[in-house]
């Protein structure tokens, strides 16, 4: 039987801490405050062996008393002792042996599972994490930024489709490819290189570009979150996914500048449709840079810094829509002649008029 530390215990290994402090921090109803359902008790370990196994129970998905022992290297006596004096002040749970996690996943996984232990049962979000489906136009710059953070995270599902090959000029910001990859289809590359960092997700890829009459094999119905690399979103991606109530993340969208990330949740928040005028705004940039460029150039997101700090902001967006634990409200915009950073919490403005999602609002 494997068990672990309660969830709201909270286990103090230092006498002296300042516990109403703590308390008084947030008030209460913040979600960060430590409000009365919390039991904090100190508990002082006699030796390296009790602490280690102490460890084990706070910070792992449970063990059993034979794991302990093997990792404590006290007997069964010694072990079953000290699991005995947390039991007299019920301060263990059963783990619920059906976890879809394994404990390889949960070994991954450790350090950010102690993070979601501040918002909820840790478990329960890596698993909502792992049944996720994230469907990638784009494995480039962006795409490829994305796909790391996605990986490394424990997002289980990824589909990424990208018709373009590695190139030389891609190194400066796609960080998926190394030099032996010029020449390869990106897709393929991309595959190669998520899966050798995370071998436990579902990640498939299609050397295919995206259009009108295939979308819809493209994008599965159940997508948790379609992210658009491609600048501006195709009108029939968009309306696809309002269609279809799939939360939708863009490259862009405010002011002038295609840099910056856009989250759009149908019924909820205005669609890519609703903003003509930033589409306007940008198209005048577009006349700039290839005014002095030539008709090869546009103002695309080609600076490694901007299009990393986007795919985060992305990434954390994602886990709040797959998770359900937060608002994805984040939009991000970077001037791209001042390079002034604009990180807000207004989502984008609906219009009642949008012939895209005017009709699907709640
Ligand atoms: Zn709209």
């Amino acid at each position: 039987m494997r068990k672990r530390i309660r969830e709201h215990v909270i286990i103090l290994k230092h006498e002296g801490f300042d516990w109403e402090m703590m308390r008084s921090l947030f008030p209460p109803g913040d979600p960060r405050s430590l409000n009365d359902q919390f039991q904090v008790v100190t508990i002082t370990c006699k030796s390296k062996q009790e602490d280690l196994m102490l460890y084990n129970l706070v910070y792992t998905n449970g063990k059993s008393e034979n794991e302990l022992a093997s990792i404590s290297g006290l007997n069964t006596d010694e072990v079953n002792n000290f699991i005995t004096k947390l039991d007299k002040f019920d301060l263990l749970e059963k783990v619920d042996e059906n976890t879809h996690l394994s404990a390889s996943e949960i070994d991954r996984y450790n350090r950010q599972l102690r993070l979601f232990s501040l918002i909820a049962a840790p478990t329960e979000i890596q698993e909502k994490m792992k049944q996720a489906k994230i469907v990638i136009v784009g494995l480039g710059g962006i795409g490829g930024w994305l796909l790391y953070n996605l990986a490394s995270v424990g997002i289980g599902n990824i589909i990424g489709y990208d018709h373009d090959n590695v190139e030389l000029s891609n190194l400066n910001r796609q960080i998926l490819f190394s030099e032996s990859d010029i020449g390869k289809p990106k897709a393929e590359a991309a595959r190669e290189r998520i899966l050798s960092y995370n071998s436990t997700i579902n990640f498939e890829t299609q050397v295919l570009e995206i259009t009108e009459n295939n979308i819809e094999s493209c994008i599965p119905s159940d997508t948790s979150a379609f992210v658009s690399t491609v600048y501006p979103i195709e009108h029939y991606a968009n309306k696809y996914c309002v269609q279809n109530g799939i939360p939708t993340l863009a490259q862009g969208g405010g002011k002038y500048s295609p840099t910056g990330v856009t989250v759009m949740i149908p019924g909820r928040t205005g669609c890519f449709d609703c903003a003509k005028d930033f589409r306007a705004e940008w198209k005048q940039l577009f006349t700039l840079v290839r005014a002095r460029h030539g008709n090869n150039y546009a103002p695309t997101t080609t600076f490694s810094p901007f299009i990393s700090l986007c795919s985060n902001i992305m990434a954390i967006e994602i886990f709040k829509l797959v998770t359900g634990f937060s608002e994805p409200m984040n939009r991000i915009f970077i001037d791209p002649i001042t390079w002034e950073i604009d990180i807000n919490k207004n989502y984008l403005e609906r219009r009642t008029d949008c012939e895209t999602c005017g009709k699907y609002w709640r």
